[in-house]
């Protein structure tokens, strides 16, 4: 910090230390994740930045387009085709230069672990589940504060994760989460390069036999595959077929309803719950339930969750001692992946044990596995892989 913004600080945040309990120090020593620079990250990354928070960290792999200009407001047409997280980070350093702002034009699930670690709090502003609950698990494994908040249309929703206090995302997922997005995505449904043509037919989408053979080789088995495929992933394919995979993102990106006056407020809140968060229990109350905002009833609703002892995700035991989970020797990997894909609502569950990937058509037998022995499943939805602990189940 320069002396010229030293001399500025008591200035500048003049009316917010007039608060009773307010600790400016708290907030410029912090770092601050805001993931999703879109309708309610450009809203919390502003407030944030105001409000002086020492360090910011943006990610979006996204960039500037016009219908993002009815809400994002820290974008204008001249900044169409540029990063969204670049060109925020810039309109905050003007915002208030006594802060530091990072920004990452990549996936969140690509940083490297480091800059999760010097974080404090992480805002989800993400328009996706898939993603979510990518950054929910990484925030549970690492022990950050995870603050969620998420919109469509006159609805928002605000969740603050609170590692080994709060539910975490997954504890009410199979209440929560909306269905079709967990039955959609799995891909063991999905057998052949014929049933990825067919599924992308219902969006309207035309592809080749041999691009969906392509995509295959690289596990890329469903449309939802094709939606979150990492850009690391994409680089394996040629360059033809990597455009035309690009092309096919575009058109599958989520478009929800979306207004500005709704992520006005809900972005209010998050980043209200941020500041009293940094503030370590001296400012306010935390709010723990989910809440639930209705503009056109104009009704705000907090929903009590329970912590689950047994969640896949945050659960003491898993993270202890892995979940049991039942095995019978007569099933095929396939059938086994099946099972579990069903129970944890993972997608695309990859099995490993005692160090090698275990392949489909393989039987569990063959294996000799012992009670006790533990399986790992690899999930896209998860930051580790979920531990399972075996059970050998009579037959
Ligand atoms: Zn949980």
């Amino acid at each position: 910090m320069t002396n010229e913004c030293e001399k500025e600080l008591m200035e500048r945040y003049d009316r917010q230390l007039r608060i009773a309990g307010w600790n400016q120090a708290k907030l410029m020593e912090a770092t601050v994740m805001v993931a999703g620079v879109g309708a309610i990250g450009c809203e919390v990354a502003k407030n944030l930045a105001l409000m002086g928070v020492g360090k910011l960290i943006l990610v979006d792999n996204d960039v500037v387009e016009l219908s993002n200009l009815s809400r994002q407001m820290l974008f204008t047409d001249e900044d169409l085709g540029k990063s969204k997280a670049v060109v925020a980070a810039e309109k905050l350093r003007k915002m208030n230069p006594c802060i530091k702002v990072d920004a990452y034009f990549e996936d969140v699930r690509r940083l490297d672990q480091s800059i999760f670690q010097e974080t404090r709090v992480i805002v989800s502003c993400l328009d996706n589940w898939p993603v979510r609950r990518w950054l929910n698990s990484l925030a549970i494994e690492l022990n950050k504060v995870l603050v969620d908040s998420s919109m469509d249309g006159f609805y928002a929703n605000l969740q603050v994760v609170i590692p080994k206090e709060t539910p975490c995302l997954e504890c009410h997922g199979d209440d929560l989460i909306p269905k079709e997005i967990q039955i959609a995505e799995c891909t063991l449904r999905k057998k052949t390069p014929k049933d990825l043509i067919e599924e992308l037919k219902g969006y309207g989408i035309e592809i080749g036999l041999k691009t969906a053979e392509k995509l295959f080789m690289l596990n890329i088995k469903t449309a939802y595959d094709i939606k979150y495929a990492q850009a690391s992933l994409l680089e394996k394919l040629d360059g033809k077929v990597r455009k035309e995979v690009q092309e096919l993102q575009e058109k599958l990106k989520p478009r929800m309803p979306a207004l500005q006056c709704v992520a006005a407020l809900i972005s209010g809140i998050a980043s209200t719950e941020v500041i009293k968060i940094l503030h370590e229990g001296t400012l306010g109350e935390i709010i723990k339930d989910l809440l639930v905002y209705d503009g056109l009833s104009n009704s705000f609703t907090f929903v009590h969750l329970e912590r689950r002892g047994d969640c896949f995700v945050c659960g003491d035991a898993v993270r202890e001692e892995a979940v049991p989970f039942p095995l019978r020797l007569s099933e095929t990997i396939l059938e086994l992946k099946k099972r579990i894909a069903e129970k944890f609502s993972i997608p695309d569950p990859e099995l490993l044990y005692k160090r090698w990937r275990l392949s489909d058509e393989q039987k569990l037998a063959d294996l000799s596995p012992q009670a006790g022995d533990v399986i790992y499943v690899d999930t896209s939805r998860r930051f580790m892989p979920l531990p399972l602990r075996i059970e050998i189940m009579e037959e």
